[in-house]
């Protein structure tokens, strides 16, 4: 009871400090009023997730409901006026619940696939697993490209939305102006503390910025090395096992911030999401949405049970801290750890082929985002009134899945590459000022059908390998 009420008091400090700093703003303290609706929203996340659920939930459940009571929170407090409290204060705990997550990540793909690499053996094993991993990326992220092409082609949301491209003229004007009213406008301490201090802090140090590609090479080649020399590499593989074991370690640690980190990035997703443009752009929306769950059912009600024997129940259960994350942060590579954890731990996918197969599939494998991204092109052609001939189509299929192959796992990562596919079929690329508003939600949908596309993979080509186990947990 002491300690409890220790860390109450202690969270109770940080709440207030937080409530404080959001009611006073550059240009003066803005009343006791926001200052204590702030204080009492922080306070009561912090009590909520960090005393009283961890004693009496599941992780998984804990972050469910984290989600509903940040969207809860997120539009509550949008209506109360105090945004910048969400984005700017709350916000702090979704930045460090990220960053600790990409902390890891980059030691863990090297190590991971070394240990992978190295535990399958034999090279010419590799070869096969390596050829079986590429087929079957690249088989379903073509499924999930003609899924939404079938679909776009149907629904054709975009027919008749001609005045669409008027509204984004109009907006682009406005968010240039937002942009320079924002130049001069100083931070507020909590984005210093956000976008200056927390990421000087909390970053690999060894790793960083590198490219996943260049660490995924290296890695492959030393694993199997590694094998190679048998025995006498015993130590060094020791060592990569433990390793191995320790970052798992401190992902389960991290995860301990998880409830608090998913609560404030919903809360601040609703802030950013702009209902308002999902209502205009219902009907692409829906497209999107229906064309993800049409893969995901392939995925989990066709592939899962008929190739790899696993019931779509035990896959979806074991998945779902990683598919919450995945919603959440809207980011493979940061739900990564996780993946690995649930795929192993709790699904039974063998440990060598998900230490291979995850860390690959979360850089190459986007199977939700090659399906959005050809119904996005699609859909910005109709409203263009660009009519694409079977030949360009073809081309938006065969960009697509390269674009999901290049596009970085990270939030928003397929937008930069949107325009390649867009110049391919010549579509004007301007068109993308128009998805833009509602990329946010797209986005955490189909980084979920992004991470379910690789931990299917891995639960597939554990069973064709002989190899798929027991969930441990
Ligand atoms: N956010 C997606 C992911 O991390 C990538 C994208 O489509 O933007 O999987």
């Amino acid at each position: 009871v002491k300690r409890t009420s220790i860390i109450l008091v202690a969270l109770g400090v940080i709440a207030l400090s937080l409530g404080i700093a959001a009611a006073w703003p550059a240009t003066g303290f803005r009343g006791i009023g926001p200052a204590a609706l702030n204080s009492a929203v922080a306070l009561a996340a912090l009590a909520i997730f960090g005393v009283f659920l961890p004693k009496r939930l599941s992780l998984p459940m804990q972050i469910f409901v984290a989600m509903v009571t940040g969207i809860a929170a997120g539009w509550l407090m949008n209506c109360a006026g105090e945004l910048a409290f969400v984005t700017e204060y709350l916000g702090i705990f979704g930045k460090l619940f990220i960053l600790l997550l990409k902390l890891v990540i980059t030691p863990l793909i090297f190590v991971s696939i070394v240990c992978g690499v190295a535990g399958i053996g034999d090279v010419r094993k590799l070869g096969s697993l390596g050829a079986k991993t590429l087929a079957y990326y690249f088989f379903t992220t073509g499924i999930a490209v003609l899924i939404g092409l079938l679909l776009v082609n149907t629904i054709r949301p975009g027919v008749g939305r001609e005045s669409l491209r008027a509204d984004v003229e109009q907006r682009v004007d406005t968010d240039v102006a937002d942009v320079d009213g924002s130049e001069t406008a100083p931070k507020s301490l909590g984005l210093r503390i956000q976008e200056d201090m927390l990421p000087r802090i909390v970053q690999n140090p060894i790793m960083a910025g590198q490219n996943p590609l260049v660490i995924i090479f290296f890695a492959i080649l030393l694993g199997a090395a590694l094998a190679s020399l048998g025995g006498e590499a015993e130590p060094a593989t020791h060592v990569f096992r433990s390793l191995d074991k320790a970052l798992i370690q401190l992902v389960l640690w991290i995860m301990v911030l998880a409830p608090i980190g998913v609560f404030a990035l919903m809360a601040k997703a609703i802030a950013e999401l702009g209902l308002g443009y999902i209502a205009t752009l219902a009907k692409y929306c829906m497209t999107v949405l229906l064309g993800l769950g049409g893969h995901t059912a392939v995925l989990v009600l066709v592939l899962c049970p008929l190739l790899a024997r696993v019931s779509p129940k035990r896959f979806l259960m074991g998945m779902l801290p990683a598919l919450e994350l995945a919603f959440s942060t809207s980011s493979s590579s940061a739900t990564l750890p996780v993946t690995i954890d649930c795929a192993t731990r709790r699904v039974g996918a063998n440990e060598n082929v998900s230490n291979f197969m995850l860390p690959i599939g979360a850089t190459i494998n986007m199977d939700g985002t090659a399906l959005y991204a050809a119904v996005a092109s699609l859909f910005i052609a109709q409203v263009y009134g660009v009519d694409l001939t079977l030949q360009a189509q073809l081309m938006v299929f065969l960009t697509a899945v390269l674009v999901s192959v290049g596009t970085a796992g990270i939030p928003g990562g397929s937008i930069a590459l949107l325009p390649i596919i867009l110049g391919s079929a010549d579509i004007p690329i301007e068109g993308i000022g128009i998805i833009i508003g509602v990329d946010r939600f797209l986005d955490m949908c189909r980084t979920v059908v992004n991470v379910t596309g690789d931990s299917v993979g891995t639960v597939v080509v554990s069973r064709s390998e002989g190899l798929l186990g027991e969930p441990l947990d």
